[in-house]
């Protein structure tokens, strides 16, 4: 019989699709594994316990993971992006941009999430940050700890992730979001989370039947490596409008003469700090490609 479902669990090659509120333990045809977490799917059933996914549906999204793009595909169908950040431990500038660019380059909306608000140096971090809000990205701050309920209003409706550096409060976060988040893995049956997968590579959570929470040890940082060097300028949105005003029309923002992106960073127009970063991504993708 075959039907419509979504994958909750993947682990590599194997992954759990629900459906009408059952799971299955499905396999792939073929060699390639060409599904996410997240995914539409349709799926042959076999058993009450096993089916075998035939073909994805059109995805609104997809996020790679940085090391691996070609083989790791982490999540889909994502419609929100939060980045989690902190004044505590030391916050990268450098891991936020990477992230808001991906996020521009996948279409989805990013938000970027102070936590630790409960600490005194957060103050200087979100200054800091005034630059980002500037740009048009959603600042929230709020502390884990004490509530996450300032929260739950930016995900109603979406399919969201968390990403972020280490020790910024992701997992704190997931946890203060999904309390049952255990229990929840547990009614997925014992019989289909056995032994037989070790390692979870990416879990959707349900917050309620139109929210949803992809969490993926696999997601600190997701890839640029699958990105064109070429359109890296449309994903800063404070360059956008600068785009066809450079000398030459095939500007790469490097060594050219009369760029309108350096000359917008000379004059202060636009961050210096930002005009680096597209340039040092630009020469990164083009080591790939070359
Ligand atoms: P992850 O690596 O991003 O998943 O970060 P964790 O959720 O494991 O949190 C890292 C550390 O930060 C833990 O010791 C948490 O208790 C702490 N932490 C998380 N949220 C807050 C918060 O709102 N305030 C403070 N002061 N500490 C927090
Ligand atoms: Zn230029």
């Amino acid at each position: 019989m075959k039907q419509t479902g979504q994958i909750i669990r993947s682990y590599g090659r194997r992954f759990i699709v629900e459906t009408d509120g059952r799971s299955y333990d499905c396999t792939t045809r073929g060699k390639r594994v060409n599904y996410a977490c997240g995914d539409f799917v349709d799926i042959l059933i076999q058993n009450d316990e096993q089916a075998v996914i035939e073909n994805a549906h059109e995805r609104r999204s997809l996020l790679y993971r940085q090391d691996d793009w070609k083989t790791k595909m982490i999540a889909a169908n994502v419609t929100r992006i939060l980045f989690v950040t902190a004044a505590v431990p030391t916050p990268s500038e450098e891991f936020l941009n990477r992230g808001l660019i991906a996020a521009e380059a996948a279409d989805i909306e990013p938000i970027i999430l102070v936590n630790k608000s409960d600490l005194p140096e957060t103050a200087a971090w979100l200054k800091k940050l005034e630059l980002y809000q500037a740009l048009g990205y959603h600042v929230l701050s709020l502390s884990a700890k004490q509530s996450v309920e300032e929260l739950r209003p930016l995900l109603a409706g979406h399919t969201s992730v968390f990403v972020g550096q280490s020790g910024m409060g992701k997992s704190t976060l997931t946890n203060a979001l999904l309390p049952d988040a255990c229990a929840r893995i547990g009614d997925i049956s014992t019989a289909l989370d056995s032994g037989r997968h070790t390692t979870t590579h990416a879990a959707l959570y349900h917050l309620d039947s139109n929210s949803h929470l992809i969490d993926s040890p696999g997601l600190q940082e997701f890839g640029l490596k699958h990105l064109q060097a070429t359109d890296l300028v449309h994903y800063f949105p404070e360059m956008r409008p600068l785009i066809g005003q450079c000398r030459f029309h095939n500007c790469a923002h490097l060594a050219e003469p009369d760029c309108a992106i350096k000359e917008a960073a000379k004059s202060g127009k636009i961050s210096q700090y930002r005009m680096e970063l597209l340039q040092r991504l630009t020469s990164e993708l083009n080591k790939i490609t070359a």
